[in-house]
């Protein structure tokens, strides 16, 4: 069936981003031929628009938990973070978030009030914990053996970062400035010169797109499963405690201050 548009709903979509005006076009002239008529009119532009905000509010839970795919197999994983994932749901959902929003935005609360927090199992940080809330990275520390190295040159071809030292192919020592800890080159070492010592995690925080985009920035290292959920619950309280009409976390720490905020948290 061919749709056309009148006048007034023409002029009211030329109202719409260019970058998604095609996207309401489709949208609402399906809606107006699934309810049997052809001619689209303002009154559908506006019923369309309050359907799809009525959507979006619908799918606000107050927070967000995202993850790599490191628990579906990935080689690179240095962590294994399903158990946290859940855990961090549980935390979050109990920390009721969306009635928090709502005491500050009333029905006014979307999805870019959410807290986010995501977990990447490894240093590539593929869940792109940089820009959220709170982030969450595995991380595998790495020590040397230089003695029971047999210069195959295995590490130095793997990493990345040219942090491997080596002298005449056998293994001096690793640059800790340049190491992300990635744990691949111990990973490929035949003989236990470089090993893994611990696989924990680093928390990020106030990471955020949007008008004043920030990166998040390095709030404590070393921590274990454990640890992470502690330190997210009491991040959590504090946002809960200080947080005004529905501010990210990352306005928030700029707002009290990077020490103030460390020093209530840590
Ligand atoms: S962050 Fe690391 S473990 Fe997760 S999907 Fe990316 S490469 Fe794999
Ligand atoms: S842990 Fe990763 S970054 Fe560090 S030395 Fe090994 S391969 Fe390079
Ligand atoms: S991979 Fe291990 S054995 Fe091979 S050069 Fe590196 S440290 Fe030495």
């Amino acid at each position: 069936m061919k749709i056309t548009w009148d006048s007034e709903a023409e002029k009211t979509l030329r109202r719409v981003p260019f970058f998604v005006r095609t996207k309401v076009r489709k949208k609402v002239e399906e809606e107006v031929a699934a309810a049997g008529r052809n001619r689209v009119t303002k009154a559908d532009l506006e019923e369309s628009k309050r359907n799809h905000l009525k959507r979006l509010s619908e799918g606000v839970k107050g927070y967000s938990v995202e993850a790599c795919f490191g628990s579906s197999g990935c080689q690179n994983a240095v962590v294994t973070s399903a158990d946290l994932v859940s855990n961090l749901e549980s935390l979050l959902e109990k920390a009721d978030l969306l009635s928090f929003l709502r005491s500050q935005l009333g029905d006014h609360v979307k999805l870019h009030h959410q807290l986010r927090v995501t977990l990447a199992d490894c240093p590539n940080a593929c869940s792109q914990p940089q820009i959220k809330d709170i982030g969450i990275i595995g991380q595998a520390h790495i020590s040397c053996e230089p003695e029971e190295c047999t210069a195959c040159g295995e590490c130095e071809a793997v990493c990345q970062e040219s942090a491997i030292i080596l002298d005449d192919g056998l293994l001096v020592s690793i640059e800790e400035d340049l190491c992300v800890e990635c744990g691949v080159c111990a990973r490929v070492c035949p003989n236990s010169a470089i090993s893994t010592t611990a696989n924990d995690y680093r928390v990020l925080v106030g990471g955020k797109l949007g008008r004043h985009p920030q990166l998040a920035r390095d709030l404590t290292n070393g921590l274990d499963a454990e640890q992470v959920l502690n330190l997210v619950g009491v991040i959590v309280n504090f946002y809960k405690a200080n947080a005004k009409s529905g501010e990210r976390l990352g306005a928030l720490i700029n707002r009290v201050g990077w020490e103030e905020f460390k020093e209530s948290v840590l």
